[in-house]
């Protein structure tokens, strides 16, 4: 065999697939309307923005590596142990973390049918086995996970509400599926989504990984908070496993602008209500509108929805993409999720939403 002349990855990294953003431009049009990657159309609170101008001012230091100041202000909010608590640079970062912390060479650690790329990736970069659990009417389903628990596993991932499909799983079932798995496998709720959620039976899982030694909590800045540019995510969980991830993440892995950006915007609950009263007023009205254009959405929970295209020839998820993309409006293409013929539309501004509906009807329906 001939000698290995240059650095290679070592075996599987590159069997993974990068992740690809949805994209952030369009191709005509005379506006953009971005509602590609869930972000929020009020933005951040100005009380994050003014504090993440002041943080400027200190450029040259480093930032406190331990994060307290947001790790306090997390705990005040939410009535939890700031000891429990890890902060990183996204919810991504967190989900990195707890791959290469649990998950070593040929362990295994499922997530959902259409659930969220970063799972797989994580997997895999840990040397680990993704092995994929089907979801039932695009829902989280619980009896699929526990069937394909195995001696090798080592993580599940849930995302409730679940991305890109936007739809959750009551908490009972979450409960159920924790009761079933063996102490050993760490069980990993992202709630990324859990604001917006106005449903009785819905919980994030704070309570759970409270009583359990095996339960922990993924939440995000990036969603509700408006905050995506900063990289804002933590977790709640057992102190082993938060020891466990402050012992391999990066010594200062959030920026001072993000820590102090964070802790403001947890400050400003009205603006919290206001994104989550905009959610609860165009959700319905999105998803209400789609259908009366003879287009399939799934009942969601969260700030997107995934809309189902019929797949023939003019009425493809691609064609629809593409002639919004000539309207100025971007979406977020799911084929990647297993769903080439759906496409996920953020609620965005009352313009956007209108717009996007209105492209949509020349779509399907054509001028008339
Ligand atoms: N989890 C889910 C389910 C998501 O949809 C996202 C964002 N797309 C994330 C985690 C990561 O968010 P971030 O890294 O911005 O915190």
């Amino acid at each position: 065999t001939k000698p290995i002349d240059r650095p290679v990855p070592r075996a599987g990294v590159l069997d993974i697939a990068a992740y690809v953003p949805g994209k952030s431009k369009a191709t005509g049009g005379t506006k953009l309307y971005k509602l590609s990657s869930n972000e929020t159309p009020l933005g951040p609170s100005p009380k994050a923005i003014e504090a993440y101008r002041a943080a400027a001012d200190n450029l040259e230091f480093y930032p406190d590596g331990s994060a307290s100041a947001l790790r306090a202000a997390i705990a005040e909010a939410h009535g939890i142990k700031a000891e429990r608590i890890i902060c990183g640079a996204g919810s991504d970062e967190i989900l990195n973390l707890i791959a290469h912390a649990y998950i070593g060479p040929g362990d295994e650690a499922i997530y959902t049918q259409h659930g969220f790329l970063v799972y797989p990736i994580a997997i895999r970069a840990s040397g680990g086995i993704p092995v994929v659990a089907p979801e039932k009417d695009f829902t989280t389903y619980v009896d699929a996970i526990i069937d394909r628990v195995s001696e090798k596993t080592r993580v599940v991932f849930v995302a409730n509400p679940n991305n890109p499909t936007g739809t959750y799983v009551p908490f009972s079932e979450i409960r159920r599926l924790h009761a079933a798995l063996p102490p050993r496998v760490l069980l990993v709720l992202d709630a990324a989504y859990a604001e917006y959620v106005r449903r009785n039976d819905y919980e994030s899982g704070i309570e759970l990984v409270g009583q359990s030694s095996n339960v922990v909590m993924a939440r995000t800045f990036s969603k509700i908070h408006g905050l995506a540019a900063l990289r804002i995510g933590w977790m709640y969980g057992p102190p082993e496993v938060v020891d466990a991830l402050n012992r391999i993440r990066g010594p200062f892995n959030v920026s001072a602008p993000a820590i102090a950006a964070g802790a403001a915007a947890l400050s400003d609950r009205a603006h919290v209500e206001s994104a989550v009263a905009h959610n609860e007023e165009w959700l319905p009205r999105v998803t209400y509108a789609l259908e009366g254009l003879g287009l399939q959405v799934t009942p969601s929970v969260a700030n997107f929805v995934l809309i189902h295209f019929p797949g023939t020839k003019g009425k493809t998820a691609a064609e629809a993409d593409d002639y919004l993309l000539s309207h100025g409006i971007v979406l977020r293409r799911v084929a990647s999720y297993g769903l080439p013929d759906a496409l996920r539309m953020t609620i965005g501004t009352a313009e956007a939403n209108e717009a996007t509906i209105a492209a949509l009807r020349h779509f399907m329906h054509g001028a008339g």
